[in-house]
């Protein structure tokens, strides 16, 4: 495994490499990432693994300083996994290049994170057009569990590269909490909360299926939880998985979940 640390280390590695898959990730690295690492080792002939933990998808300074980070123990697990390339950007690697301009959100797109989270896509979309276009990869494999992310960055990397995005499914915990770097900023009893949390949206999504009043049914879930796990519920809203309208219809949709739980922001879809 080649440890990049700047941009020259990165191109020098990748001159003459093709069928090359990328995995842009925080760091923190847990079994959803490896899913996607491992897809990425089985569908193409190099992989390569990023760790970058981009400030300015952080609409919240504290919440960029507290983000977990654990490098050297990253690092053991990618060796182990025999991925070609880690590259480890620094700030200046990345936001070096002549893209001025800030990606923007078109206003039927600013909604559940985009709405509560501001500028936040803005800076992930924005990091992904630096790094494809630095990259250049064959596939770039993302993760279901941030669905709105996959759904935005997918739409523009279409667009300007040849690059093709591969969606991989969500990977839970025994007690079905989607595995996420921040959950290691969950105290055990949140961690066993956030858990039911999912397993009783798993089998709410699966009852919605009778109902006809589903507003209605989701708003009553939204006071339900929020009283019974004493959370507070910023977004639980069921859309269209294709082109995310909001829909009464169970067919192609999703339900989509953000909360904090003792001021620990969590999302999730189902
Ligand atoms: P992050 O390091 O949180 O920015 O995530 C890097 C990539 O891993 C993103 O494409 C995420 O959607 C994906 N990912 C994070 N958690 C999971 C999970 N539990 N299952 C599948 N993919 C995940």
């Amino acid at each position: 495994m080649k440890i990049l640390l700047n941009n020259s280390d990165l191109n020098e590695a990748l001159s003459g490499i093709s069928n090359l898959g990328f995995v842009p990730t925080m760091g923190s690295l847990h079994k959803g990432h490896l899913s996607l690492i491992k897809k990425s080792l089985k569908n193409c002939s190099n992989t390569l693994v990023s760790i970058f933990v981009n400030p300015t998808q952080f609409n919240n300074k504290k919440d960029y300083i507290n983000y977990p980070r654990s490098l050297k123990k990253d690092l053991l697990i990618l060796k182990k996994l025999k991925i070609n390339f880690v590259y480890l950007p620094n700030k200046k690697d990345i936001y070096d290049s002549n893209i001025k301009k800030k990606p923007t959100l078109n206003k039927k797109d600013k909604i559940m994170c985009a709405k509560y989270r501001k500028g936040h896509f803005e800076g992930v979309i924005d990091v992904m057009d630096r790094l494809t276009k630095k990259i250049r990869p064959k596939m770039i494999f993302m993760g279901e569990k941030d669905y709105q992310q996959l759904y935005l960055v997918k739409k523009f990397i279409k667009k300007k590269y040849k690059s093709q995005i591969i969606s991989c499914k969500t990977i839970r915990d025994k007690n079905k909490l989607a595995l996420s770097s921040r959950n290691l900023l969950l105290k055990k009893k949140d961690q066993f909360n956030a858990g039911r949390i999912a397993q009783n949206l798993i089998f709410f999504k699966k009852k919605l299926t009778k109902q006809k009043n589903i507003n209605i049914f989701i708003d009553n879930k939204k006071k339900e939880l929020e009283e019974l796990f004493d959370i507070s519920i910023e977004y639980l809203e069921l859309r269209n998985s294709l082109n995310f309208k909001n829909t009464k219809k169970i067919k192609n949709s999703r339900l989509f979940i953000s909360y904090y739980l003792n001021k620990i922001r969590l999302i999730d879809n189902f």
